[in-house]
């Protein structure tokens, strides 16, 4: 049986030439780019290499690119390092009721050292509200986090309108966009967004894991969050992961490649038939199903009446592979934040899957995993106690 790897906002599956680039990077650069000899240089020269692609892409400087661990280590320096950096200026700061652990959990820190947080609700469709980030806006206000594209959803965040109004009230409060999910699958152009900060994360773009980059906009003021040897101008000490920044920039350059905008159509293309085909099956609610608001690669529905994980494991002895709710929130357990902000009743909560996909995924997959919906879920149902 083939497999059907349909969880790709967990995580990407990695290019074979990222593979390729990781390995022999390994093998023939494994100087450390501090050191001063011939095979530090040699390091170093990989590095730059790699910031020099990301920045083109993102057209940016590349001054402005930093090397991380993952966005987990991106998002946690961001909002921790600009928030306590600019505390002489206001101790408020904004964010939304949908973000990820990595940005939630650093907004409820700075809540107990004293920081006044507001939570933006999003409304049904899953988006934030331009205006009630206005009103949200204040002389004390610092930063504003807002996620690009919503990792359990799919939801497209306004973030050029948000980036604007911000800017217009005060061009000193810092915008960061949670971009990890945008990577790969739209353009990413922090000009654009006006945004201060973005983040990403290598894995989910056919990276490796464990490695991802920071956009750090020149003058921005932001605290480092690890400190030691001074690595890269003392805003992330510690020895860069070579091997691992080499196949994420690698792997940027194979996704962004000339034919991007036509696979993106295709995956809008196979998320819109798919959405169709489950509407064949009795009760069934999808989230954001509007492709005008919604990413390509994310589908999010509750079959009602039958426990995700229950659902999530008859489909795996079909082959397939999805997910129930978010995979970075299965180590906590508990039902999604974001979609009971949206509105989602108890019921819904406990009976979401998330269909994800990638490139590579294809409507003969997709054809095959309604079949098995069809008959997974009318069975499953006979056992749902009344
Ligand atoms: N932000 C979002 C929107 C994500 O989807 C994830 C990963 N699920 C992260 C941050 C954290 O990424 P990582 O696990 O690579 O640190």
């Amino acid at each position: 049986m083939d497999m059907i790897y349909l969880d790709n906002a967990a995580t990407t599956r990695p290019l074979d030439e990222v593979s390729g680039t990781v390995c022999e990077t390994m093998k023939n650069v494994f100087g450390n780019p501090s050191s001063k000899h011939m095979k530090g240089i040699e390091a170093e020269a990989v590095l730059k290499e790699a910031v020099g692609r990301i920045a083109a892409l993102l057209k940016v400087q590349e001054k402005e690119i930093f090397f991380t661990s993952g966005a987990t280590e991106g998002n946690n320096t961001a909002i921790i390092g600009t928030a306590r950096r600019k505390k002489r200026a206001g101790m408020h700061i904004i964010t939304t009721k949908l973000e990820h652990p990595s940005v939630r959990e650093p907004f409820l820190k700075l809540e107990d050292e004293g920081f006044r947080v507001t939570y933006l609700d999003p409304d049904e469709k899953g988006l934030i509200s331009p205006s009630d980030l206005e009103n949200a806006l204040d002389d004390e206000t610092t930063l504003v986090s807002v996620m690009y594209v919503h990792n359990e959803t799919g939801a497209l965040q306004p973030v050029e309108e948000l980036g604007k109004l911000i800017k217009s009230r005060n061009k000193d409060i810092c915008f960061h966009v949670d971009a990890v999910q945008a990577f790969g699958k739209l353009k990413v152009l922090p000009k654009a967004m006006n945004a201060d900060i973005v983040t990403a994360s290598a894995h989910k773009f056919h990276g490796p894991k464990g490695v991802g980059f920071l956009y750090i906009k020149d003058g921005v003021k932001c605290d480092p969050l690890l400190v030691g040897g001074g690595q890269q101008k003392n805003m992330r000490s510690g020895t860069e992961n070579v091997p691992g920044i080499a196949g994420m920039s690698k792997a940027l350059e194979c996704i962004y490649d000339e034919g991007f905008e036509e696979r993106v159509k295709e995956q809008y293309d196979l998320r819109s038939h798919f959405i169709r085909e489950l509407g064949s099956i009795e009760n069934v609610k999808i989230f954001c199903g509007d492709s005008a608001y919604t990413a390509p690669h994310i589908v999010s529905a509750s079959f009602l009446g039958i426990k995700s994980e229950v659902l999530l494991h008859q489909l795996e002895s079909d082959g397939v592979f999805v997910s129930s709710g978010s995979a970075c929130s299965s180590n906590k357990p508990g039902l999604s934040f974001s979609l009971a902000a949206m509105g989602a009743a108890k019921e819904e909560l406990d009976s979401i899957i998330r269909f994800s996909f990638s490139y590579e995924t294809k409507k003969e997959e997709l054809d095959r995993v309604i079949e098995s919906l069809k008959t997974h879920v009318p069975f499953l149902r006979q056992f749902v106690r009344k």
